[in-house]
């Protein structure tokens, strides 16, 4: 493993260690990620001895770095060449029923990789001049990365009651890497589901949004689900799961559509929130499902209502309640809206109106539209790629021509106002509402002489004086 540790910082810290009598590995996901080649920028180095000590003394070295320093944990960083790289004393836990913060001392490298939480996160290289690159293994990681296993070093059932993180932490590995959840482990989980309780949202939340940003999210909605976790973290995707059936009619399976819905929307976005805007556009499907002797299942206004849906289930998950929130609320409201247009005939005022809503999101929800087709039938598939392209092209043109993607009424209030003699009132607000309404219909262009013209018509029918 030598020929990756090819940093100056390595041979440095090599050195401060040696002189100093320490041993020293880099440990954890650094390493597991150096086997897998995948980019990292932040290297944990352990030390048996003082990791604020030795972090000082190779800063140094290296040129008087800045470190920074938390004494509570006995950890202390410094960056050095776009890398974060942390220094911390080998450390032996013990852990308490109600928390998750372990009692920590003092221990040898041994004790430190037994705390870790998967075989692949507790590889650890030496640093030390004489064993330089040499791999410590204890449990088997280079193999478990090997074969794609996700597996505790100590008995499960100890290792994920002791810190339920660990729950979350394996599946958004398996969704991350691809890899499969040993049975032992996979039990451990399912025996220790319900101490997940003793976990923050936040930190919860933070595993999704891992998942939701890997190439396969729905590895891990499929696992969450599986082992039984989901209804403690989002039930209303829970309750997607399932087919009903009525006279021998059935509908989809909106769980499942859902998540192929998400993992079709990867490779052209890779924006969190579209991605969670894919997790939840059918979310009030369940709570709006009937069945119509005539029309058999019917989700009226599924839209609105899962719309409506969204703040409750941010806040639950302390996701932000700002405009990434209203983004998804905008995108989880309008997703029909393209695909409604692509079956009927695509006229002007139509799509005027959608990017009249949609505004700068417009590209967002085109996207998350074609991601949403998800019929087997491949001849369906190609008609609705192709409308959906007819659609676009008409938006081009349409925002070209009359520019309403970011509408600012042309004649203001205050003009309505000064021509007919009003004070500030209902009629004003008509007569604003009817320029634009004459502008989405494709009436008038959005253009200030044609809306002044509009405006002076629209007074005169209403029996104002100009
Ligand atoms: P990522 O950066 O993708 O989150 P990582 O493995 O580098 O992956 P960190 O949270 O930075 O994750 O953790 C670094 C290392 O610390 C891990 O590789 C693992 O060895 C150990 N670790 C982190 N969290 C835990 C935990 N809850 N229980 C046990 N060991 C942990």
């Amino acid at each position: 493993m030598k020929e990756h540790l090819k940093s100056p910082v390595f041979k440095t810290i090599a050195q401060v260690a040696d002189e100093n009598g320490n041993e020293a590995y880099v440990i954890g996901g650094f390493v597991r990620d150096l086997i897998l080649k995948r980019p990292t920028t932040d290297i944990d180095v352990v030390v048996v001895g003082s990791g604020i000590d030795l972090a000082r003394e190779v800063a140094k070295e290296l040129g008087g770095l800045k470190v920074s320093v938390f004494k509570n944990f006995g950890t202390a960083m410094f960056k050095y060449r776009g890398m974060d790289i942390e220094f911390v004393g080998a450390r032996k836990e013990s852990y308490q029923r109600n928390s998750r913060k372990p009692i920590v001392e003092d221990g040898t490298l041994e004790d430190d990789q037994n705390r870790r939480d998967f075989t692949i996160n507790a590889m650890a290289l030496s640093l030390n001049e004489k064993s330089f690159g040499e791999l410590v293994d204890p449990f088997g990681g280079l193999k478990d990365l090997e074969e794609g296993v996700i597996r505790t070093p100590l008995d499960p059932m100890v290792t994920f009651s002791d810190d339920p993180l660990r729950i979350l932490r394996a599946i958004r590995f398996a969704t991350q890497l691809g890899f499969r959840i040993e049975d032992k482990t996979y039990e451990g989980i399912v025996a220790q589901k319900d101490r997940l309780q003793i976990i923050s949202m936040e930190r919860v939340a933070e595993e999704l949004n891992k998942m939701m940003m890997s190439e396969r999210p729905s590895l891990g909605f499929k696992l969450l689900e599986k082992t039984g976790l989901l209804p403690m973290i989002l039930p209303e995707l829970q309750d997607m799961k399932g087919v009903e059936k009525v006279r021998g009619i059935g509908h989809k399976d909106n769980f499942y559509h859902t998540l192929e819905v998400l993992d079709q929307l990867v490779p052209y976005s890779d924006d969190l929130w579209l991605r969670w805007a894919a997790l939840l556009h059918d979310i009030a499907k369940p709570r709006t499902k009937r069945f119509d002797p005539k029309l058999g299942w019917t989700f009226h206004a599924h839209n609105f209502v899962g719309m409506k849906m969204v703040p409750k289930i941010f806040k639950r998950l302390r996701l932000p309640q700002n405009d990434k929130m209203k983004f998804v609320q905008k995108m989880v409201e309008l997703h029909m809206r393209p695909i409604v247009l692509s079956e009927d005939e695509v006229t002007d005022s139509a799509v005027r109106r959608l990017l009249f809503e949609a505004g700068d999101d417009i590209d967002s929800l085109m996207t998350l539209c074609e991601a949403d087709i998800t019929s087997k039938n491949e001849v369906k598939v190609r008609k609705f790629l192709r409308n959906f392209k007819l659609v676009r092209q008409k938006l081009k043109e349409i925002e070209e021509k009359d520019r309403v993607r970011n509408f600012q009424p042309p004649v203001s209030g205050e003009e309505v106002m000064k021509t007919f003699n009003l004070p500030p009132c209902q009629t004003v607000g008509e007569i604003k509402s009817a320029i634009k309404e004459a502008i989405l219909e494709g009436e008038i262009h959005n253009d200030y002489d044609e809306a002044r013209a509009f405006m002076l018509r629209k007074g005169k029918e209403m029996g104002l004086k100009s």
